[in-house]
């Protein structure tokens, strides 16, 4: 079943791009937790971090390294990138998604 990340992929549903490339897409969260809140995901429809294979490793690298030149390409010195894994951990959408988060102090531990 699609997911609502898959139809932003897609171009059915509209997003607030920040950067985009052949293997990924960034945009704003549309209820953000921060003053800078991004989603980064992967084009290839993965579920989450439980559904990885060998084959995603140099995907999830270039996730990684694009996660940090967003958030210094969005003025931050200090984010929190945030990979939720599974309904009990808060994941409601199920297409894997890096949370980019800051501009505000953070606390921890997580709630
Ligand atoms: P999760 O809870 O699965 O880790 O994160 C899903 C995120 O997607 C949430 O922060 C939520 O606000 C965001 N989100 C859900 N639907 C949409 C949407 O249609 N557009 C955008 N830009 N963000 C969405």
């Amino acid at each position: 079943m699609a997911t609502i990340f898959d139809k932003i992929i897609s171009g059915e549903l509209p997003c607030d791009e920040v950067y985009t490339d052949d293997k990924c897409l960034a945009f704003k969260d549309i209820t953000p937790q921060a003053p800078t809140h991004i989603l980064l995901i992967p084009r290839k429809p993965i579920k989450s971090l439980q559904y990885l294979k060998c084959e995603d490793q140099e995907l999830m690298g270039h996730l990684l390294l694009k996660s940090s030149e967003i958030a210094k390409a969005a003025g931050l010195e200090s984010w929190r990138t945030v990979i939720n894994t599974g309904a009990e951990s808060g994941q409601t959408v199920f297409h894997l998604h890096i949370h980019i988060i800051g501009g505000r102090k953070l606390s921890w531990p997580p709630g």
